[in-house]
């Protein structure tokens, strides 16, 4: 089938090195490192199991100094946790961010610099990769050697093995489903933690984009990128008051919740959970879809899902081709049942 087929081709000029020595730029929130940020050095893990790993992080103030601690103990291959102290850097602004990366690349010569393939490292990564002069590798899903590197290409359809044969560093985005961080990865020691030096940080770089507002849903449901098991509504569901079911079903589980792009553009529920090409990645241990057809788009976010369950009222869908557990049925009559038939949390 299409999926398996392997595409290979190569980028220009020749590169090789034995020493990999590695930088992970690291996401935080509330004083921890995102679970996202500990897969990307998972995956550094890959390219030489001996080799050291710097894990860069920047904001400002006490929750970016908690963080540098979580970075320093999270992982036992990290070697030194450096810490961007400045104003300039509380958010995740592309400009100042790429030029972080310019400015710690020049000094520590890393071969390799790593990033989640979320929105952060798709926005920043590539614009690093551009004043370092390399061509950025995205959303890698395998690593088989330093520099050889699979991804998925056409939608998750096809899996292009890639060989990058540029010029140092190597860049790539990581997708941290593929990257699990085992349990047992625990340290005796914590990493030193080292200040950047932002004496040749260029201002006007800085002037460039302003950050303006964040705006997120409160929820205490886990995040649909990390969550154990995720519950999907799509355009089935024919309103957002109906989407509510989901939501109510997803809370009894313990689950995130997740939407088709259909479902998001009739506004039953805002964009952020949005799985599939253009939104989430997601691979959680059970990955329930109500009310989805399954279109190629969408089962490029969630086809690694290690248990897919299906309610479709149309036999048919595409969805059940993926799906290890289907139900042919309406989704108004399932989910009522399911709800009174769970017990509460
Ligand atoms: P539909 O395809 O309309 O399916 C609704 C399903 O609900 C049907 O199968 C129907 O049988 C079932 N249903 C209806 N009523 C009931 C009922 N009472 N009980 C049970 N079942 C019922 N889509 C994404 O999801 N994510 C993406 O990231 C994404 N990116 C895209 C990028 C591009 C460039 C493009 C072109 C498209 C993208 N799409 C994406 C859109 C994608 O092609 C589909 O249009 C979308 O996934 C369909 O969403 P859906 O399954 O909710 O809706």
């Amino acid at each position: 089938s299409f999926r398996l087929c392997k595409l290979r081709f190569s980028l220009p000029q020749s590169y090789s090195t034995h020493f990999i020595s590695t930088l992970v730029l690291a996401e935080h929130e509330g004083g921890s490192i995102k679970s996202s940020s500990i897969s990307s050095v998972e995956a550094a893990k890959r390219l030489s199991k001996d080799d050291s790993v710097s894990m860069l992080l920047a904001g400002s103030g006490p929750s970016l100094q908690q963080a540098a601690t979580h970075a320093a103990s999270c992982h036992p291959l990290i070697s030194q946790v450096l810490v961007a102290d400045s104003n300039n850097l509380v958010h995740p602004l592309a400009e100042a961010w790429a030029n972080l990366i310019k400015t710690v690349q020049k000094k520590g010569g890393y071969t390799h610099i790593l990033a989640a393939s979320g929105s952060f490292g798709k926005n920043v990564l590539p614009r690093a990769a551009a004043l370092l002069d390399v061509s950025p590798i995205t959303d890698v899903i395998d690593i088989s050697g330093s520099h050889q590197f699979v991804r998925p290409i056409y939608a998750g359809n096809a899996l292009s093995t890639v060989k990058y044969t540029g010029e140092s560093p190597c860049m790539l985005t990581i997708r941290t489903p593929s990257f699990p961080v085992s349990a047992s990865e625990t340290r005796s020691s914590a990493a030193p933690i080292i200040q950047v030096d932002l004496s040749t940080f260029g201002e006007d770089i800085l002037n460039k984009s302003r950050f303006v507002r964040r705006s997120s849903q409160e929820t205490e449901r886990p995040d649909l990128g990390n969550a154990r098991i995720v519950v999907t509504g799509g355009r089935g569901l024919k309103s957002a008051e109906n989407f509510k079911m989901v939501e109510k079903l997803a809370e009894k589980l313990g689950a995130a919740v997740g939407a088709t792009r259909a479902a998001v553009d009739a506004e039953f529920v805002p964009n952020e959970l949005q799985v599939g090409q253009t939104g989430k990645i997601v691979a959680p241990e059970l990955y329930m879809a109500f009310g989805v057809s399954g279109a190629i788009q969408h089962l490029a976010g969630m086809r690694d899902s290690k248990v897919i369950v299906a309610v479709n009222k149309d036999a048919d869908a595409p969805i059940f081709q993926v799906a290890d557990y289907g139900l042919v049925g309406d989704l108004f009559e399932i989910i009522p049942e399911l709800l009174e038939k769970l017990p509460e949390k």
